[in-house]
């Protein structure tokens, strides 16, 4: 980093800055991770140069024999690594892996059953403002007022609408997803089932949730959540589903262009990571911080959605305390914690205020935090939402004491 901040100061001093947030602050954001310096070098190399549309052994650009290697490990990797026939490892994006699997099952108008985004489904799921909503007709399922999936609900609402696809899958949702019970669902009336395990990919890869495979026609996810690989996608089928809907089309050439093979080679580094032991010991101390750091909330005051946690995240719910999401977060970040405002059900704030935050355990555990830091991590997001005037002093210094004691990229 030394080397870019000598030839370019500008960028090379806020890359430094970056670098220096993250070494002092805690990040509980659910859907980041700190990748090892393998997967972060495997970024920074001469596959940066390489146009390659097409796929391994079918390139439109002369030169990819090396890229093909490359490429290939990956595909290899993550069928090993999720049990799977068929992996496409080029969507540059969750977003992209998500609009290429419409493209390829779906046609404009198509019905699709999925998680509204104020109960914890994503953007790229049918919102209004992207492409998924603006081309399709949505219809859109939520969790109950305790928070849990209404399967209830999702399974009233596909027989009135017959959607053409099912998708299951969230961005803020605490509990484990029971896909088998999506699956009988979607073969009830006839539709596809989606599965986009973004966030949890990582908790599947260990055992430690659910897999998807077994029951989805098509799985998407990102590389850089609990998977702890690049920023980037996936699409992953059965030999037969691949087939059928030819998702490799729809990727290239029909949503991207040249595929990012550095992105790729990082790809490949965090899929051969996945496949070690250590990483099953990884995710399972994700999830032990996350029951701790739940618990601990809950002993402080706060009311979390569910009441607790089975995966890496916790929502916490801000109605009946004095503060919003917004608040809450740009106190945290104050205090060297960083936090996202996140919606609840059935939302009385804006999107841009909220009256919740979601956390997560993923980076923090990465650091090397164990349960019994949990509760000091708790006290400071309390102290700052009860008594941040008073205490903004102390909670950096904790969080400061902390960061020192697990030091990042050193
Ligand atoms: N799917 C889910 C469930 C997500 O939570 C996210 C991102 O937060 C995405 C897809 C989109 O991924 P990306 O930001 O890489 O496009």
């Amino acid at each position: 980093m030394k080397f870019i901040e000598n030839y370019d100061p500008e960028v090379g001093k806020a890359i430094e800055q970056e670098a220096a947030r993250q070494r002092r602050n805690l990040e509980l954001i659910a859907s980041e991770n700190i990748v090892s310096e393998p997967v972060m070098m495997a970024m920074g190399t001469v596959l940066t140069n390489k146009y390659a549309e097409g796929y391994s052994g079918k390139r439109y650009y002369g030169g990819c024999q090396y890229i093909d290697v490359v490429e290939t490990i990956a595909i290899e990797r993550a069928k090993k690594l999720f049990g799977c026939e068929y992996a496409n490892v080029q969507p540059h994006s969750g977003a992209q892996a998500n609009m290429a699997v419409f493209l390829a099952m779906l046609k404009p108008g198509d019905t699709v059953l999925s998680m509204s985004l104020d109960h914890g489904g994503h953007l790229s799921h049918g919102s209004p403002v992207n492409f998924s909503g603006l081309y399709f007709n949505i219809v859109s399922y939520g969790v109950n007022d305790e928070g849990y999936l209404d399967y209830d609900q999702v399974e009233r609402l596909a027989v009135e609408h017959k959607p053409k696809l099912i998708l299951a899958g969230a961005s803020a949702y605490a509990r484990e997803i029971d896909f088998k019970k999506f699956r009988e669902i979607a073969d009830k009336v006839g539709a596809y089932l989606m599965v986009d395990m973004a966030h949890i990919a990582g908790l599947v890869a260990a055992g430690e949730h659910m897999s998807p495979i077994p029951y989805a026609d098509v799985v998407t996810t990102t590389t850089h959540k609990t998977l702890r690989g690049p920023r980037g996608g996936m699409i992953l089928a059965s030999k037969e589903s691949a087939d059928k809907f030819n998702f490799n089309k729809a990727i290239f050439p029909g949503t991207q262009g040249g595929p990012l093979e550095h992105v790729i080679a990082a790809k490949a580094v965090c899929l051969g990571e996945a496949l070690k032991p250590e990483f099953t010991e990884y995710q399972k101390q994700v999830r032990k911080n996350a029951k701790a750091l739940a618990a601990a909330l809950v002993e402080r005051g706060f009311k979390l959605l569910t009441g607790g946690t089975d995966n890496h995240l916790m929502l916490v719910d801000l109605r009946g305390m004095d503060i919003s999401g917004k608040e809450l977060q740009n106190r945290c970040d104050e205090v060297f914690i960083t936090l996202n405002k996140n919606t609840v059900p059935n939302e009385p704030r804006s999107p841009f205020v909220t009256s919740g935050v979601r956390i997560g355990t993923p980076a923090v555990t990465t650091r090397g935090l164990k349960e019994e830091d949990m509760p000091k991590i708790a006290e400071c997001i309390w102290l700052a939402a009860t008594d941040f005037e008073n205490k903004a002093d102390y909670i950096r210094g904790e969080v400061t004491r902390l960061c020192e004691k697990y030091p990042l990229y050193e």
